[in-house]
């Protein structure tokens, strides 16, 4: 009894930090909210009551942080984002935020103030659907310097201004490379807009030579830009074996600033027996890798993007894609890069070494192919446990949404985009046929696993970034559907901030194989948290796009932000 006193029980808990006095949303089966949250070694040890807590689990060594009714969450998973790609875009010089032709303007007059004449202007990839004037930019537009040869870059469309034309040589009587356009004016000449014909542009390349260090740098730096946003564990979409000795190299220096799940992008555009034999060839599947950095899913990219008039669709562009893609031909319907027999093929070879499969899917008529694949796969093994999914997917249909759920197809959305594009978007195809345009009620309903992600690749700040990667914007996005219009898209698919936050926590969890270690705030799993600065479950619901974190912590460490 005496000795009890002095000192305490050998088995006692002694956990490393309890977090007490709060609102712990934790996000387990019952989506209870606890006062308390312990951790021991980077596992939680326990949540529940101040009282129960405190006395279980407080040690001698422990640090003891009173919340003052603070808001916990599970640490917020992004389940698709370029590090890589995002991390090098700003690693040299910050980028101007260019959301219309105007501010476009203004960036060239400055970049031309500051080099000699003849020196090119690249203005950084801008996707015309977020510039105000939901337009693409003419060479006149890009006139404003007539001594610099002036590029803008859309993508697979690139502007030109005339001098930029004239040193290039690019003429009316130029012919239209193969697969790619010159498009003319109403005067027959071209007017500054090439469509698949950016290599015509002699000089605009912009040779920027990042070292492996630089790479390394500028992945360090992004990855503790999505800690100080709240995000614990982030899927990156698209990398290479070259990327992935990146990575490598990172996490053989240090420890990486949140977790990582990698998505390989084989390239598919050369013949189907030498993308096959790639396959097999490669030591890579899926869950290979340990609790930092591991692989998760195997892609393709199936069509192009409905941002630059290329994603696959069931309709035509019609004639407003002439104004906002410089599409000339109204009957276009994007471009579909991989047919479905070798699609096939492809697909069959990365199930059978076992990957989970996904495609880059926005049009309506490519997600329609990807399904037809899953389904023929599914007829020969069933595919649900997997956990393949449709990635983006932004024009599903009830059809596709039927054969998803009954196959047990996941999907990997991004609702960001029903804010920033869908103004632009309902003027191409008409709001009527935009019914499922990220019809997020629809998946819920049918038990489909939606995991949340932001498709972040250009920008650091993560309002201002494309595509904004700020969790709590992303999540307001899902729950408000609301325009930058300030219109709201189908309020029938609008969910709730429950859902919201499963999609940004355990389903994206589940999506990347994870769940019983992330996602929710649970004994024995990852002490990966964020603690913020409102409460996310009784704001006002404008308020939750402004929430901020005030503390990341993954693995018990604070990485971000203070305690
Ligand atoms: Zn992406």
């Amino acid at each position: 009894m005496f000795g009890a006193l002095l000192c305490l029980p050998a088995l006692a808990a002694d956990a490393d930090l309890i977090l007490h006095n709060g609102k712990v949303v934790t996000v387990d089966a019952a989506f209870r909210v606890k006062e308390a949250v312990a951790w021991k070694g980077g596992r939680i040890t326990a949540a529940g009551t101040n009282a129960e807590v405190l006395k279980a689990e407080r040690g001698p060594g422990t640090r003891v942080v009173d919340l003052g009714g603070k808001t916990v969450l599970p640490g917020l998973i992004d389940a698709h984002v370029h590090a890589l790609e995002a991390g090098l875009s700003e690693f040299r010089a910050s980028l101007p935020v260019l959301d219309s032709i105007t501010a476009i303007q203004d960036y060239i007059r400055a970049e031309a103030r500051s080099r000699p004449k003849g020196a090119w202007i690249v203005v950084p990839r801008t996707l015309p659907p977020r510039l105000k004037e939901m337009r693409f930019p003419t060479r006149q537009d890009l006139d404003v310097s007539t001594d610099h040869p002036v590029a803008f870059d859309g993508s697979y469309v690139w502007g030109a201004n005339s001098l930029a034309l004239k040193m290039s040589g690019i003429t009316r009587d130029t012919p239209n490379p193969a697969g790619g356009e010159i498009v003319k004016g109403p005067d027959g000449e071209p007017n500054g807009i090439l469509r698949n014909a950016s290599q015509l542009l002699k000089g605009a390349a912009r040779a920027e030579g990042f070292s492996d260090e630089d790479k390394v740098a500028a992945l360090e730096k992004m990855l503790t830009l999505y800690a100080a946003a709240g995000l614990t564990s982030v899927g990156d979409r698209a990398v290479t074996p070259a990327d992935v000795a990146i990575y490598e190299k990172l996490k053989s220096r240090r420890q990486l600033p949140v977790r990582v799940i990698l998505t390989w992008r084989i390239d598919a555009a050369r013949p189907v027996e030498s993308v096959v034999a790639e396959i097999r060839a490669s030591s890579w599947t899926t869950n290979q890798g340990d609790d930092w950095l591991r692989f998760g899913t195997f892609k393709v990219t199936l069509d192009g993007g409905q941002s630059v008039g290329t994603a696959y669709q069931r309709m035509p562009y019609g004639p407003f894609g002439r104004q906002l893609y410089g599409q000339t031909d109204p009957d276009a319907r994007g471009t579909l890069f991989i047919d479905p027999e070798k699609l096939y093929r492809i697909m069959k070879a990365a199930r059978d070494k076992g990957w989970q499969l996904t495609a880059h899917v926005q049009g309506g008529s490519a997600i329609d192919i990807l399904i037809d694949v899953f389904q023929r796969l599914d007829r020969e093994k069933p595919i649900a446990p997997s956990r393949s999914h449709v990635m983006h997917g932004s024009l599903m249909s009830e059809d596709a949404l039927d054969r998803m759920q009954r196959m047990g197809i996941l999907v990997d959305v991004q609702p960001g985009w029903l804010y920033f594009d869908v103004p632009a978007l309902k003027r191409v195809f008409g709001l009527e046929n935009m019914r499922y345009f990220f019809p997020l009620r629809s998946y819920i309903d049918r038990g489909i696993v939606v995991a949340g992600g932001s498709d972040h690749m250009i920008g650091h700040d993560k309002n201002g970034a494309v595509n904004a990667f700020n969790p709590f914007f992303n999540m307001w996005a899902s729950i408000t559907r609301k325009t930058r219009e300030g219109e709201v898209i189908y309020p029938q698919e609008k969910i709730t901030r429950q859902e919201a936050l499963k999609m940004w926590t355990i389903w994206a969890a589940y999506l990347q194989f994870g769940e019983k270690t992330r996602g929710s705030i649970e004994a024995g799993k990852f002490a990966d948290l964020v603690v913020i600065d409102r409460d996310y479950l009784s704001c006002a619901e404008d308020e939750i796009r402004r929430i901020e974190p005030m503390a990341t912590i993954v693995n018990g460490k604070v990485v971000a932000g203070r305690l």
